[in-house]
């Protein structure tokens, strides 16, 4: 289990952007975070993957664990080695590397191991292996940004925003694509603008405003929730 604990983020050690946040993802599972723009839910996951420093925010209250360990207080590339990996919205590839070498870079702790695994799920990324990494189309690199973070063999997979920006036809390959990560053992918390999308998999759904969780249901029942649904599912 990851689990978030009543946790207080501070940007600049004067904008408190968490207030109390509380959420869990049981193994096995997928779970939906959702929220509009600026309401913490990429905090959120820099508070989990340890990137809170290097954005001048701290931790105030609370805490993360995973397995019942804390990792709060750890360095990115350890919470990676537990078994946590983000996929960064605006997916931060190197633009200059090819595929293959962006794909190592993420499995500097494995290897070369999860390699096959990636290109089964992405043959995109196989046949483009030599590529230039910078040429590829947006969904080409969002498909390269969630294999670079497969191949450090997480557990748990944080994904922020895969379906940003894409077009409509790409995006039900993103949640086919999250579904079979699922389905061969990796938990998944996906963090969306298109709550459809993500309440269509996920079993259980978070929403957040301004810093706080104000909403935690299994998703099936948010999807019916019609304050849900005027103001996220009528917006995408
Ligand atoms: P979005 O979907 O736009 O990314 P979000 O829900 O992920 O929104 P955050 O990016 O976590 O929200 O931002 C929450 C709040 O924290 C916003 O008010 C934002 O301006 C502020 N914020 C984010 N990063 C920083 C930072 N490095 N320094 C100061 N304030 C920040």
């Amino acid at each position: 289990m990851l689990e978030v604990r009543n946790l207080e983020v501070v940007y600049d050690d004067v904008m408190l952007v968490l207030r109390g946040v509380s959420l869990r993802v049981p193994p096995g599972s997928i779970v939906a975070l959702l929220g509009a723009n600026g309401a913490g839910k990429t905090t959120l996951l820099r508070a989990l993957s340890g990137l809170l420093d290097v954005h001048d925010g701290e931790i105030t209250k609370g805490g993360v664990t995973l397995e019942g360990e804390p990792i709060h207080r750890l360095r990115p590339a350890q919470i990676v080695r537990r078994g946590v990996s983000q996929v960064m919205e605006g997916r931060r590839i190197l633009a200059e590397l090819t595929v293959e070498e962006n794909l190592k870079v993420g499995g500097h702790t494995a290897g070369t191991s999860h390699l096959d695994r990636v290109y089964g799920l992405f043959p995109l990324l196989r046949e483009r292996r030599k590529s230039v990494s910078g040429y590829l189309s947006g969904g080409e690199q969002q498909m390269l940004a969630v294999g670079r973070a497969l191949m450090a063999g997480p557990k748990y997979l944080l994904l922020d925003e895969p379906s940003l920006g894409l077009a409509p036809s790409l995006v039900g390959q993103v949640r086919d694509l999250i579904v079979e990560i699922n389905r061969q053992g990796t938990t998944v918390l996906l963090v969306e603008q298109n709550a459809t999308m993500a309440l269509s998999i996920a079993s259980h759904g978070y929403v957040m405003e301004t810093g706080k969780i104000v909403m935690d249901k299994p998703a099936r029942e948010l999807l019916a929730d019609e304050d849900i649904k005027e103001f996220y599912l009528g917006a995408v």
